[in-house]
């Protein structure tokens, strides 16, 4: 099949979504339009700002980062080592082989040295790992744009991402979750920054087949947590409709964006009424989070931050099981009864 677009080489790449098929070339500047018209139609960020990519070490994060620093954007890559055996180790290589290949280096936060291994931080908190694992990033996030001095914090999340979230959210009416979802979050106060995902226009075939025909090297797994993540059975839900109906992902999350459509603004009503929503600016404009913790200055609505609440169970559990092992230890060399 020869590529719809040059009409002369042979087509790589065929998006039935957009009725075309490209060949590397065409395909490259179909992705980069793509991107450009996602920054441009949300207006994500300009060229003066200074963007802090996070990183996984899988494909999305790494053809954002590589895009991005395509465009010529001033772009850092974050990575955060979760603390999984085995996965962390290998991802981490991933994201370093990547940096030193395009003369960067990577900003690395290890949870392992931190004290909230999302593993222990998930026990010690009686919580789901995914859940610990999004607060805690989330912290990092904010974290390292204010001490780096970053305007905007990019992630990788593409269409199918955003199209599978939008319909668990929808299938559960989940209001206040509705009425967040966007591509841009904007910065609700000091210590906040702006979250984007510029890559929102894009399938995961769309930057897949951009790390094939770049030669990106990512880690291939995906973190051993997701099997068990609801997220993968909506994506699954609009992978069927979308292989009969092409182009129904796009036309659904794009409709929800639209700015003539009334939904997110009737959903953050709801939220708002029912006291499920606390919106990130109040009425008379100033930011929701007033207070910084009391142990490590974010902002936050209580006085001591969730992450540092979190840490705190994690750190006192893991002196527990220190404790009791050492305990053990000693029973067993017979020095004492255990
Ligand atoms: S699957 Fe869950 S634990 Fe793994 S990176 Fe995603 S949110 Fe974190
Ligand atoms: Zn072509
Ligand atoms: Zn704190």
């Amino acid at each position: 099949m020869k590529c719809k677009r040059c009409r002369k080489a042979t087509a790589a790449v065929e998006l039935r979504s957009h009725n075309a098929a490209f060949c590397p070339d065409c395909f490259f500047i179909f992705f980069r339009r793509q991107v450009e018209e996602g920054i441009r139609k949300q207006r994500l960020f300009s060229r003066d700002d200074r963007i802090l990519v996070c990183v996984s070490g899988g494909k999305d994060s790494l053809v954002l980062w590589d895009e991005l620093l395509e465009m010529g954007y001033d772009a850092e890559g974050l990575y955060i080592g979760l603390g999984i055996p085995g996965y962390s180790d290998r991802s981490k290589e991933k994201v370093i082989a990547f940096a030193e290949a395009r003369g960067k280096k990577a900003i690395i936060v290890d949870l392992r040295d931190e004290g909230v291994p999302i593993p222990e931080a998930a026990r010690a908190n009686k919580k789901h790992e995914c859940s610990v694992c999004g607060a805690i990033k989330r912290h990092f996030f904010n974290r390292v744009a204010a001490e780096g001095n970053f305007t905007v914090v990019a992630t990788g999340h593409n269409l199918d991402d955003e199209s599978g979230r939008l319909l668990g959210n929808v299938l559960h009416w989940q209001k206040s979750h509705i009425a967040r979802q966007h591509p841009l979050l904007a910065a609700a106060g000091e210590g906040l920054v702006r979250k984007v995902k510029p890559l929102w226009r894009l399938s995961e075939q769309e930057t897949a087949s951009y790390a094939f025909l770049k030669g990106i090297d990512f880690v291939i797994e995906e973190c051993p947590m997701s099997e068990q993540a609801t997220s993968l059975i909506f994506k699954e839900a609009l992978s069927i409709i979308e292989e009969r109906m092409p182009g129904s992902r796009m036309a659904f999350y794009t409709g929800f964006l639209d700015p003539g459509n009334p939904v997110r603004e009737a959903m953050a009503k709801a939220a708002a009424e029912s006291g499920e929503f606390e919106p990130a600016i109040k009425d008379d404009g100033s930011p929701a989070g007033t207070h910084l913790c009391d142990r490590c200055g974010a902002p936050t609505l209580a006085q001591t931050c969730g992450y540092c609440r979190m840490k705190a169970k994690t750190v006192e559990r893991a002196a527990q099981d220190a404790a009791k092992s050492a305990t053990g230890a000693r029973a067993a060399s017979g020095k004492e009864p255990a």
